[in-house]
């Protein structure tokens, strides 16, 4: 007798399997990331249809097995991110949020921790007009379930806590106006950008994040800072952050023709 179980769960991704069929990706609560198996799912009148759509969030009815794949039954309480998913910026982000989560950690491991952080910065993603500072927010909160820990407190020197900062990638830490000798590759931030990772860093929840409107080039700069960090302490290369980098590029070349 197959026994069937509620769980809640949040769409990582899906992928089309033979001609009618589909794999799904989710992000369970109750059991950590776990592949389904949905026969069917490429046909339009298919039950789960909707469910099953990337960054969605619903309570789901199915079976877990403990090795193979597991299958869904049915599904409730469903939250479809229709603004994430229309918008070409916010999905491209929140595809790389998905891919991040799903390289942070093995499948099959509970992290409610990490299953919180995701559902809640892809609600704020939904809600903001600044998905840059989202995915940032996530990338810098990300970092330890990648068993990183960055120091965003204090200078790695001095235990100075106000005043000019920089980051220093090799202290893995900010670094006051003081000791910016100490490391003449540091990141050369602006002061902007370094207030608002520090921000990023303390806030506990993306919710905080509010309504912020940053200069282009804060933004530029918080970027260059997480890519450096991400390349050289986490060292995955995502197709989905490629694709990011890409877009960026393309409204670059957009905004010059219009000038
Ligand atoms: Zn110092």
């Amino acid at each position: 007798m197959t026994y069937y179980q509620e769980f809640e769960g949040i769409v990582l991704f899906q992928l089309p399997h033979r001609e009618k069929d589909a794999l799904v990706k989710i992000f369970t609560k109750e059991h950590g990331k776990m592949m389904f198996f949905l026969k069917n799912l490429q046909q339009n009148n298919h039950p789960l249809k909707a469910a099953s759509v990337p960054f969605s969030k619903a309570v789901f009815l199915g079976h877990i097995s403990d090795q193979g794949l597991s299958f869904l039954k049915d599904s409730r309480d469903l939250v479809h991110c229709t603004s994430v998913f229309e918008d070409i910026y916010k999905n491209a982000y929140a595809t790389y949020m998905m891919h991040l989560a799903d390289a942070a950690i093995e499948d099959r491991i509970k992290s409610v921790a990490l299953y919180q952080l995701l559902d809640e910065s892809l609600f704020a993603l939904q809600k903001t007009d600044c998905p840059q500072l989202v995915v940032h927010y996530f990338e810098i909160k990300m970092l330890a379930f990648f068993g990183l820990k960055m120091n965003w407190e204090h200078c790695a020197f001095c235990q100075q806590t106000k005043g000019a900062f920089d980051f220093s990638i090799p202290q893995q830490s900010i670094i006051c106006s003081r000791h910016f000798d100490e490391d003449p590759y540091r990141m050369q931030m602006s002061p902007k950008a370094l207030h608002i990772a520090r921000q990023l860093a303390f806030i506990k929840s993306p919710r905080q994040l509010g309504q912020v409107h940053l200069h282009s080039e804060t933004l530029a700069d918080l970027k260059r800072l997480m890519d450096e960090i991400y390349e050289e302490y986490v060292g995955i290369h995502l197709k989905s952050k490629k694709y990011i980098e890409q877009m960026i590029d393309w409204e670059k070349k957009l905004t010059q023709i219009k000038k």
